[in-house]
């Protein structure tokens, strides 16, 4: 009996000793896995341009999913001086606790004047350590630095066209020099902002905007010149200006079930569509959110104007077509004696003969041709610097987007796709979002005294 007591105490010593063997085996890997882990922390800075300015506040964050962070630190380096913008140690239970992931987000406050820092270059740079034992327990680096430029001052806008007179509905061209190169800016009038381009003179700080007055704004619209450059500091100017008002027609356009039931059917795939709805209420839909969707996706163009002047003189209209609604038309839909519904027609509706060949109002390159919902098949070019002319309702289309056309070449032919009582031609001119008055683009004299001379006399004065 003694003698089997005996082994059984030598076969639980065997089993203590492996229990401690594997205890050790798995503490090791533990350590090895976590306190010492060989991934650094990851840091990610949330700053637009290189460009700052006076007062910046740029957040950070700093993530360590492995230890968690324990130290960072950041710093601003400036003729060999360094600013120390942040340096903090983290305790355990702060940065395991942010979100499990061991991550810190924190904020680098940098006050030009405060910080004793000056204009031009500097040298940002953010060291992060996290907890693991590595590199004799001060924890995996990670480093990252960036060059900037403190940039305080605010750009100047110096207006050298000298005459601004818009009347409602229509068009107008500044011309600016800006004091350093700006990512935005252009002319707001009233709730529009138009753009500003460069590449026009040899001086890239000098910039053209066409820009308009929408139908419906007033002689009291305000009009003001608007740059922000790359550090996000932001310069006005005023312009002097003079706006005529104008007064535009009215017409009643008489909506029959024969004429619904011979449109309708055309607009049947649009998304949304009432089909159960009468047909009243189906034309409803379409002058109302069709019409929306439609004019929205036509004034988003702009943003693709190209910086070229791809026209020349007059615009030319439709030839031997007669006029059959005016820009800005006031129109009053009516229904069976009532007046159901109201748009304003922004383009000028000209007819010709049936399936008339369409000439290009100017030179440009095409930028769009599509079925767009009420205006039926539609051509626009691009004349540049945000300017675009529009044919709507077309039978025939002959060219594609991204050709170059020059005024007169046919772009296709009339017809009466789209929301149209009989064939005609649409004809829009738009300048930035706005759809704006054709006639002064049709009126050589007036291109001559608004735009031309401009672009002429200030070339002259700075050189083209
Ligand atoms: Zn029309």
């Amino acid at each position: 009996m003694k003698f089997k007591r005996k082994e059984r105490g030598k076969k639980l010593k065997y089993f203590f000793a492996g229990l401690i063997a594997v205890l050790v085996v798995a503490g090791a890997v533990w350590v090895l896995a976590t306190r010492l882990e060989g991934h650094p922390p990851v840091i990610a800075m949330d700053l637009e341009s290189d460009y700052i300015p006076s007062r910046i506040e740029i957040p950070v964050t700093v993530g360590d999913k492995h230890s968690g962070v324990r130290k960072v630190f950041a710093a601003l380096m400036q003729d060999g001086r360094e600013v120390t913008l942040f340096n903090k140690t983290y305790d355990r239970a702060l940065a395991e606790s942010d979100d499990g992931t061991g991550q810190v987000d924190f904020t680098l406050n940098i006050d030009i004047r405060e910080k004793g820092l000056q204009e031009g270059e500097a040298l940002l740079r953010i060291a992060a350590w996290d907890r693991s034992w590595r590199q004799w327990f001060t924890g995996n680096l990670a480093y990252m630095e960036k060059e900037i430029v403190i940039d305080s001052i605010p750009p100047r806008i110096t207006v050298l066209s000298r005459q601004h007179n818009v009347s409602q509905g229509g068009s107008g061209l500044v011309i600016y020099r800006l004091s350093e190169p700006c990512e935005k800016h252009g002319i707001r009038v009233g709730d529009n902002f138009f753009q500003g381009y460069s590449g026009y003179f040899k001086d890239e700080n000098v910039n053209l905007a066409f820009f308009a007055l929408a139908h419906d704004q007033g002689a009291s619209t305000p009009l003001a010149l608007f740059a922000q450059d790359r550090a996000g500091n932001q310069g006005h100017s005023g312009l002097q200006h003079y706006i005529q008002n104008r007064a535009f027609d009215a017409e009643n356009l008489v909506i029959s079930d024969s004429f619904l039931r011979q449109m309708l059917p055309e607009f049947h795939s649009v998304p949304d569509f009432p089909h159960d709805l009468p047909l009243i209420e189906q034309f409803l839909f379409l002058n109302g959110e069709l019409r929306r969707r439609n004019d929205e996706a036509l004034l988003a163009l702009h943003v693709h104007s190209e910086n070229a002047l791809h026209w020349d003189g007059g615009f030319t209209a439709l030839p031997r077509a007669q006029r059959r609604a005016g820009f800005a038309d006031q129109r009053a839909y009516i229904y069976k004696g009532e007046a159901v519904d109201w748009s304003v027609h922004l383009g000028v509706d000209l007819a010709s003969t049936r399936h008339a060949p369409v000439p290009a109002a100017n030179s440009g390159r095409i930028n769009l041709v599509d079925w767009i919902g009420l205006y039926g098949n539609t051509v626009v070019i691009d004349h540049g610097f945000g300017l675009m002319s529009l044919y709507s309702h077309l039978s025939e289309i002959n060219v594609e987007p991204g050709d170059f056309v020059t005024k007169g070449d046919i772009i296709g032919n009339t017809g009466m796709t789209g929301l149209a009582g009989g064939d005609h031609l649409h004809f829009s001119v738009i300048v930035g979002n706005v759809f704006v008055n054709p006639y002064e683009w049709w009126d050589a004299v007036w291109i001559r005294n608004n735009v031309t001379a401009k672009l002429d006399e200030i070339g002259e004065r700075i050189g083209r």
